[in-house]
């Protein structure tokens, strides 16, 4: 046992998003509160669980960063389990050890080598923005996949609109690169936000897309049509079919030569695997972890993975980079784990929200929302929905 303790199982889980947080969550709903010989260790370098998918509303500041996020050493605390908010470096899955590096003086948990056993382990690190090697463009942009970086658009956001206020002209050009999901997003709450919090600047948001259409992982037009429609009327200018060839101080250049002055930059294109996956030679697929039909990384017997970082395809089905993906797996993964410590048989699984047949709920700014499902478009209650869905599941960590 990875613990040295004989017969108690010590799963650890490294990464505390959607997707590790079902892992733990559904393990020990299944085993119990009385831990029935389980012991969870949750590990990630940030000390609060953040809501992703929430994120575009904190540049609106229609929510706040308390709201959206939430404490993971009291999550772990009531549902029985152990936090350690350190940052892996490395794992060794012969000896089956995942090594640290911690900057905390709390130091339970971990071994005075700096590693921490196991003997079951959840790799649930997601991506990172990608940049795709874009001259200038990581260092010149702002990132809103993070709350710290959500908040530091948005003070570079007011900044640029005080000094056209006081400067009495100019227009500040707010440059989109991506319209994917949270590009689309960003888009839509940016123009409500310029309507109703400044609307004496002259402001402009460009959303430019590399492929012909918005949102083109979606496999039928009509949502890229209807987004397309709303984003317009709010008065956002759509660039498509445009790559970003190069970043300079305040101007983007184009594909076909064509130049965007800039203020403001932010970038939502692309994804890339979380750092850490490099540091580690297991089964991959562009860099992300190929998993087997029971979420087990090919090959072990002993390590799952779980949510954007896991790579799944099975009958020509691929699990999406998504919330509802991260969760779905997350509780199987749980499932799998307490049936191989019991030596029963493992559950395949089925993905839903998938590259192929993908759904979602998009916010258009404004308290207005558009979802997909079954390729239709529907308007009705869908950002009510989202804010439900929210709402109920940041409940998880407020009782
Ligand atoms: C702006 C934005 C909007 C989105 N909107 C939606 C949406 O509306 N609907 C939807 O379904 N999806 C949306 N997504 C995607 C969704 O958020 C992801 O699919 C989901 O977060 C994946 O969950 P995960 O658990 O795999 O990874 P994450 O939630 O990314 O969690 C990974 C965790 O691992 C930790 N970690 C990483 N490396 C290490 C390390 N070396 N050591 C320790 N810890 C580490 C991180 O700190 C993080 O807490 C959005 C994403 C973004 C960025």
């Amino acid at each position: 046992m990875g613990d040295g303790s004989g017969d108690r199982t010590r799963v650890v889980i490294v990464g505390c998003g959607f997707g590790g947080i079902e892992v733990a969550s559904e393990l020990r709903k299944r085993s119990g509160s009385h831990d029935k010989g389980l012991d969870i260790t949750l590990v990630d370098r940030r000390a609060r669980f953040e809501y992703q998918a929430a994120l575009p509303e904190i540049l609106s500041g229609k929510v706040t960063p308390e709201e959206i996020s939430a404490d993971l050493y009291s999550f772990a605390r009531r549902i029985n389990a152990e936090y350690i908010n350190a940052e892996v470096v490395d794992i060794d899955f012969e000896d089956r050890v995942v090594q640290v590096q911690t900057r905390t003086v709390y130091r339970n948990g971990i071994n005075d080598d700096g590693t921490i056993g196991y003997d079951y382990l959840v790799l649930a690190v997601g991506g990172e923005q990608a940049f795709f090697g874009i001259h200038r463009a990581e260092e010149l942009s702002h990132c809103i996949n993070t709350i710290e970086g959500a908040l530091e658009t948005r003070e570079a956001l007011e900044d640029a609109m005080a000094v056209a206020r006081e400067g009495g002209g100019g227009t500040v050009n707010i440059a989109v690169i991506g319209a994917g999901l949270s590009g689309v997003e960003v888009a839509g709450e940016l123009a409500e936000w310029i309507r109703e919090a400044h609307p004496r600047v002259r402001a402009r948001v460009y959303l430019v897309e590399l492929m012909p259409r918005v949102l083109p992982a979606f496999p039928t037009p009509n949502i890229a049509s209807f987004v397309t429609r709303r984003l317009m009327e709010k008065g956002v200018k759509i660039l498509t079919g445009m790559g970003v060839e190069e970043v300079r101080d305040r101007e983007l250049l184009l594909s076909g030569e064509h130049r965007l002055p800039y203020d403001i930059l932010i970038w939502t294109a692309g994804l890339r695997p979380a750092r850490l996956l490099e540091q580690l030679s297991l089964p991959k697929e562009r860099g992300w972890i190929r998993v087997d039909p029971y979420l087990r990384v090919e090959g072990m017997q002993d390590v799952f993975a779980v949510g954007d970082n896991a790579y799944f395809e099975y009958e020509g089905l691929r699990s999406g980079q998504n919330v509802e993906e991260a969760e779905r797996e997350g509780r199987t993964a749980a499932v799998n784990i307490l049936r191989a410590a019991s030596g029963y048989e493992l559950r395949r699984y089925q993905p839903k929200n998938t590259v192929q047949n993908p759904r979602a709920i998009i916010s258009l700014g404004g308290g207005t929302a558009v979802m997909y499902l079954g390729g239709k478009v529907y308007t009705l209650f869908a950002y009510k929905l989202k804010k439900f869905i929210e709402h109920r599941y940041m409940r998880r960590f407020r009782i």
